[in-house]
């Protein structure tokens, strides 16, 4: 069980390694949520996470979070340790604190250029994450880490790469202005014209062979001794060579 988790992950680090980009170490945003399901469970953050990731890790999170929890009171203290120990990246709300879940989507911005791993328990931030290609979303359920499989958004943007659909305009514009330039564009509409029509040909030799007669349906082998084998299909042979119609000359 614990092998086919560990399988599951690698396969989806190497999705995002390989379509995104990602490299170690591995920036793991964290919220307060996150800390506390950690807490519950024993699960030791700092030990687990490059474990379960199979490499080095970097946790890390924002003031707003931070200050979330603090607001909270007393039954996320211990949650609160926990956060305070990782590393504080800025964000754009340093005079006036917002919800956590808004800062750590915020973090992200449009295409997610930290490279974040995200490591939360909150709906909102799970949710809102999912419509940002190339986010890796880590939550604890069942006393142990997961890492989820790529979300769809993730999912149909790497086909939409592959299929060479997402150019930017601006990279199209440029293709289209050289290709002008040069002259090729015209010369390549030219040129499939012509290989759209199809040549006059010969018509397939196959097509030509002449056709079995019905109703003397081939045998099937039947399996024997060998000697009997080779004797009977040349019997075979033979019978079919007279029902063959003769052309004849009138
Ligand atoms: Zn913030």
């Amino acid at each position: 069980m614990k092998i086919k988790r560990q399988k599951k992950a690698k396969k989806t680090i190497s999705f995002y390694k390989y379509n995104f980009n990602f490299r170690q170490p591995f920036q793991i945003l964290m919220d307060g949520t996150f800390c506390q399901a950690a807490l519950k469970n024993k699960i030791q953050i700092k030990e687990q996470m490059p474990k379960y990731l199979m490499g080095e890790v970097q946790l890390c999170t924002t003031n707003c979070a931070l200050k979330e929890l603090e607001t909270l009171g007393n039954e996320l203290y211990g949650a609160k340790i926990i956060l305070q120990k990782f590393q504080v990246r800025k964000c754009a709300h340093f005079k006036s604190p917002v919800p956590a879940s808004e800062c750590l989507l915020s973090m992200l911005e449009e295409t997610n250029p930290h490279h974040y791993f995200v490591a939360t328990q909150d709906r909102v931030v799970t949710a809102g994450l999912k419509k940002i290609p190339g986010v890796p979303l880590l939550y604890i359920i069942l006393n142990t880490i997961v890492l989820d499989k790529p979300c769809q958004t993730s999912q149909d943007y790497v086909q939409a790469v592959q299929l060479g659909e997402l150019v930017s305009p601006a990279q199209q514009q440029s293709i289209c202005s050289l290709k002008e330039e040069q002259g090729i564009s015209q010369r390549d509409r030219e040129r499939r014209g012509k290989k759209r029509k199809r040549k006059q040909s010969n018509p397939n030799p196959l097509s030509c062979l002449k056709k079995k007669k019905k109703g003397v349906p081939t045998p099937p082998l039947k399996k024997t001794e060998e000697g009997e084998k080779t004797k009977r299909s040349r019997h075979r042979k033979r019978k079919d060579t007279t029902t063959v119609p003769v052309v004849t000359n009138t």
